[in-house]
Order: C-alpha cells, then structure tokens, then sequence
C-alpha cells in the first residue's frame, strides 16, 4: 500500500489521500476536493485512479467528485446512508465492509457516526495500520458536532472504535488542525511536555511533507484521548464546578467538546 497525503493549501485546510497498489497502479482517492492535484499526482506516478471514496457528506469532501470522476470513469463510495447527500454513489459502505485496491490492498470501512451520521473512516489491512479519520479524529482533536452531527456518538465512536486500534496506527485525517489543536490541548493541561514540543514543530511545518502521527502520539498529545488525565479532569472542573469527583469518560468527553466549540 502506497499512501499520498496531498495538501490542498485551501482555506479549509483540507488533506486529500491517493491509496495505491504498488503492483497494478491502481488508486483509491480519498475525498479528493482538489481534484487537480489529486489527477497531477496520480499522472506523476503513473497511477490509475479507480476508485472515490468520501469519507462523509460536507462539501470539502465531495467537491471534486464530479470533475475526478469525468476525468477518470472511477466508481463512488460512501456511507449507505449517504445515498440522498451524496449523489451518484456507486457503492454504499457498511461497517466491515472490505474495499480492495489493484491487487495488494485491503481497506476495511468502519462505521464511525458523530462529526456527521454518515461518516466512514478506512483502516488499512498492513502490518502498520493506517485509519483515514475524515473529520472524525484529527491530529491532536476531535470533529466539530455542528453539522449534522451529534457528541454523545462521537464519543461512542472514540471510545469504542478509535480508542481500541493500536499504538502503531497511523493517522491520516481529513484537515490540518494540528497547531490549533495542540494549543487546545495545552490550554486544557498546561503541563503537557508533549504537546509543547511539538506546537514549535507544528506552527513551522512544511503541510506538503506534514508530521503523520500514531495513536501512541495521540494518546499523548490529544485531549479526547486523555479523559482519565487527573490534570485534565481538576482543569475540567474550573470550568464545571458541578463535575463529580470522578466523572465517567463520556462526561469529562463532551464538556471538552463543548469547550473546544467556543474556544
Ligand atoms: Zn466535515
Ligand atoms: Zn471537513
């Protein structure tokens, strides 16, 4: 499996992803928006773009569909829920589903609600597993819930799918929010050593060659990973004083999205 993160430079801050199989040439693109860069890329390295695939339905997922697919004849993947907001799909995915790629890859769809309700993150069948988290995870933060969405599903999400894939996974998601987030991070556990060394790095990075982490960096450095954090939880109830003494997970989750919505 070949992976090519490609920065869209746009205002949104998008990520697009080529997934190619090393031995036929054929490629998967993930959300491919900026279907200009998404074709040039695949050209430069003699790739055959076969499949789309949207990780959700907003518009800086699916705008590009159409100019890519005329340009290519791929098939189109998404949620089978998506069916009425995302149009033309070829392919509706439930959790499980397995999506091939020429002849060496295999993506496994998971059914990961919570950012919207539709919304599908791909993980890599590959010695390293790789998670294409759409708006789901971000690098060192969680998904808005403003659109679509709902945080008590986001956080069954978190705690029941993310939270269980190993330290090794690496993370490709949807935007580049990883300054902003580690900020939000280090606002909520001013202490975090981690966190601090890396916004340096991330406030000065190269987006077309940017820092792909793993979930053992995230369980470090993202604050929707740290809900047991003892410095997360006394920080937490500075600004919900009526917060128990030991809030179950869920709680201390969605009074952090709750913040991060007006931070
Ligand atoms: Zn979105
Ligand atoms: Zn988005």
């Amino acid at each position: 499996m070949i992976v090519e993160q490609i920065w869209t430079g746009n205002a949104y801050r998008n990520f697009n992803y080529l997934i190619a199989c090393g031995e036929t040439g054929e490629a998967l693109a993930v959300d491919p928006l900026d279907h200009e860069k998404c074709l040039g890329r695949a050209r430069d390295r003699g790739w055959e773009i076969t499949q789309v695939l949207n990780t959700h339905e907003h518009l800086d997922h699916t705008g590009g569909n159409g100019a890519l697919i005329a340009a290519t004849g791929a098939r189109l993947l998404a949620h089978v829920n998506a069916k009425n907001s995302i149009p033309g799909i070829d392919r509706g995915l439930q959790a499980g589903d397995v999506i091939r790629v020429g002849k060496t890859v295999e993506l496994e769809a998971l059914d990961t609600p919570g950012h919207t309700m539709c919304h599908i993150c791909l993980l890599s069948h590959t010695d390293t597993p790789a998670l294409f988290s759409g708006d789901t995870l971000f690098n060192a933060g969680a998904g808005n819930c403003h659109n679509g969405g709902h945080p008590r599903q986001l956080y069954a999400t978190f705690a029941e799918q993310l939270a269980q894939l190993p330290d090794n996974t690496l993370i490709y998601p949807g935007h580049d929010y990883l300054a902003n987030n580690l900020a939000f991070t280090l606002d909520r556990e001013p202490g975090n050593e981690d966190a601090a060394a890396l916004l340096e790095q991330a406030r000065n990075q190269d987006l077309q060659h940017a820092l792909v982490s793993d979930m053992a960096l995230e369980r470090r450095i993202n604050t929707f990973m740290r809900l047991d954090n003892p410095g997360v939880i006394a920080r937490l109830r500075e600004a919900f004083p009526d917060l128990p003494q030991v809030p179950d997970p869920a709680t201390v989750f969605l009074k952090l999205r709750e913040l991060r919505n007006s931070w």
